[in-house]
């Protein structure tokens, strides 16, 4: 009997399923309040999280939107017209037009972005691959080639540059491809005053590299980084620093 039952459960949680009635409401309505919440421990009531279907490896989860798939820059401009990095072959390329941005614009967001530093190495420091990726275009997240290249420890890969140095080091070598998966959290203002600074995680290769650090400000160059105040959300930028570093499969869900 056991061998035949287990299927017809299996049927009946997929016949469930569609009917939309593993929805039901499962928990408890007299256990107690948890502490400086409205609800209960196992709380019936409480709202499940939304379904989102993760990617398959680095692809881009069901609610996210996809700001470069391999293929066009539409999702980008250089600021007032048409993005002209080179793309081919599944990836966007530096080419000397200048710095781009995306079109549409946002406040707290996840983002998950692939780059690949130049195989041929050349320059060095600041000079060496280098580019990044700029919240609201002012909060940079440095993007570098730091496999044994060495910089200013502010100034190296998953730097807020001028600011604070990642916590690790894991920079893949020159040409490889490399990923950012970052939590990032807009300042908020009240007219001008600062509320609450930027703050970021990042993930560079799977690493913990930024731990929800506050950014001190807009990013600066032999200056410490100010506040000015602006709007809840921004475009975000990447860098052309002169370097031709590869972009690829750039996604992100807003939070
Ligand atoms: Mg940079």
């Amino acid at each position: 009997m056991k061998a035949l039952l287990i299927p017809c459960l299996l049927v009946s949680s997929v016949a469930l399923a569609a009917a939309g009635l593993q929805d039901e409401p499962v928990g408890y309505d007299d256990t107690p309040l948890l502490p400086g919440s409205k609800w209960r421990v196992h709380d019936k009531a409480r709202p499940v999280p939304p379904i989102v279907r993760p990617g398959d490896g680095p692809a881009a989860p069901s609610d996210a939107i996809v700001l470069f798939d391999g293929k066009d820059l539409s999702q980008w401009t250089d600021g007032s017209k048409e993005a002209r990095w080179k793309v081919e072959s599944g990836y966007m390329e530096v080419n000397g037009t200048g710095q781009i941005q995306t079109r549409e614009h946002f406040g707290d967001c996840q983002l998950h972005l692939e780059f690949a530093t130049p195989e041929k190495v050349e320059g060095s420091s600041q000079g060496r691959g280098n580019s990044g990726l700029f919240f609201f275009g002012r909060y940079e997240v440095q993007i570098l080639d730091s496999y044994q290249n060495r910089t200013y420890a502010d100034g190296q890969a998953a730097a807020l540059y001028g600011q604070t140095p990642p916590l690790v080091n894991a920079s893949r070598g020159p040409g490889k491809w490399q990923s950012y998966d970052i939590i990032f959290r807009a300042p908020r203002f009240e007219g001008d005053k600062l509320l609450s600074p930027a703050r970021v995680t990042v993930l560079h290769n799977g690493v913990l590299a930024q731990d929800n650090t506050e950014f001190l400000g807009a990013t600066a160059h032999r200056a410490v980084a100010q506040y000015s105040p602006h709007e809840a959300a921004g475009p975000i930028a990447l860098q052309d620093h002169g370097n031709p570093m590869r972009f690829r499969n750039i996604w992100i869900r807003k939070l």
